[in-house]
């Protein structure tokens, strides 16, 4: 059974075609390790041993820690681990990782302000669909009947806290907290901000947790039933491992290996080039209409004509009634329900219908009346801008 997480369901939000090719053709990729997430871990792994080691009564020193720490660096790093600020070496980085531990060590001794209830945890909960849903904390602990969630971050932006208070994945696992130990009052979200030696924390509340639930099992329903995995462009395929099988980038990554010459001749150089400039003719021209526009109304007022002349053919300029409607429609609206005008003046909202359509959100009596054929829409766009165009 496909055991749905955090970062499964981002992918899914971030870029169907990405989710195809990770979770459903489960492309295998060589994926460098940055310096970043090795750090992170090595980091994660030795707030590990001091938290399971606490659990028999043996407080690691700091020293030994370090210690630790140092040696499963020696022992792990290797040249292909990235290092994509040039100017800085592993060592920065080695450096970065004891001053958090020595920062979280100080400000947390003798680690006695909670329970620890598990740490890295490898559990499944069941959500309201029956999907499984993967659990995994980096420490759960509780003080009393208030249970923390806790997540160690070793990222260089602090949180604010319009971030704690929307993030998905702790809260995901405060549903599980509660549902397993009966006697939590509280659960309190807690990210250990390692950087900044600072912690910071949120809370949801029983509502907020249902629709939390609801969303999460709808995007699911969405995922089961998803046919069609466009691509969804954004900063972030600067960062995926896909990029280079990404239809999205598969001709640009053609062209940079071509010369001058060659790039010139590439016919979809050539097609773009030419659909550019006849766009950019067709504004100038649409801008022009307008001026024209605006110079016939003028010359038929001054010249009390509503018919102008040209040479072979004639434009009339006709005044007619434009209505202004009210800015806030909703009482408008009602207004219209209210005098039986409404179901009369009312149209389908297409794009509304089309997005329900396919995202499978209809019944089955209408796509039994339907058909849906493959079409193509063109955008322009400026190159590497990465709109999302969908
Ligand atoms: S490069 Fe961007 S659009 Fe292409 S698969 Fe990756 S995330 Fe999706």
């Amino acid at each position: 059974m496909v055991c749905y997480s955090h970062s499964r369901i981002s992918t899914f939000e971030q870029c169907k075609y990405k989710y195809k090719l990770q979770y459903i053709d489960k492309i295998k990729v060589e994926i460098p390790t940055t310096i970043e997430a090795f750090m992170g871990d090595l980091v994660h792994r030795t707030l590990e041993k001091l938290y399971s080691e606490l659990q028999y009564q043996k407080i690691n020193t700091l020293k030994t820690l370090l210690n630790f720490y140092n040696q499963l660096w020696d022992k792990e790093f290797s040249e292909d681990i990235l290092i994509v600020k040039k100017d800085l070496t592993q060592d920065n980085y080695r450096k970065m990782g004891e001053k958090y531990l020595t920062l979280y060590y100080e400000r947390n001794k003798p680690f006695d302000q909670m329970t620890i209830l598990g740490l890295e945890t490898e559990e499944r909960m069941t959500l309201a669909d029956g999907s499984e849903y993967h659990v995994r904390i980096d420490k759960l602990a509780c003080k009393g009947d208030t249970y923390y969630v806790c997540d160690y971050k070793t990222n260089a932006r602090m949180k604010d806290q319009d971030d704690v208070d929307s993030d998905r994945q702790l809260a995901m696992y405060s549903i599980w907290v509660k549902d397993k130990f009966r006697d939590a009052k509280k659960v309190i979200l807690l990210w250990h901000m390692l950087a900044f030696d600072k912690d910071i924390t949120s809370e949801r509340n029983n509502k907020q947790l249902q629709t939390l639930m609801q969303d999460v099992v709808d995007t699911i329903e969405e995922i089961k039933l998803c046919k069609n995995w466009p691509t969804s462009t954004s900063a972030l395929c600067n960062y995926c491992v896909y990029k280079n099988m990404c239809p999205s980038f598969k001709h640009e990554l053609e062209l940079e290996s071509k010369t001058i010459r060659e790039f010139k001749k590439d016919d979809g150089v050539k097609i773009v080039d030419e659909l550019t400039e006849v766009e950019s003719k067709l504004s100038d021209l649409g801008k022009r209409k307008e001026e024209l526009h605006e110079d016939l109304i003028n010359f038929s007022s001054q010249k009390g004509v509503d018919v102008v002349y040209g040479s072979n053919k004639k434009a009339s300029v006709k005044q007619y009634s434009k209505i202004v409607y009210p800015e806030k429609m909703e009482e408008f609206i009602e207004l219209l329900k209210e005098n039986n005008i409404y179901d009369e003046v009312i149209m389908l909202c297409y794009p509304k219908l089309n997005s329900l359509i396919l995202n499978n959100k209809c019944s089955k009596e209408i796509y039994k009346c339907i058909t849906i054929d493959k079409a193509h829409r063109i955008y322009l766009s400026k190159k590497g801008k990465n709109e999302n165009e969908d």
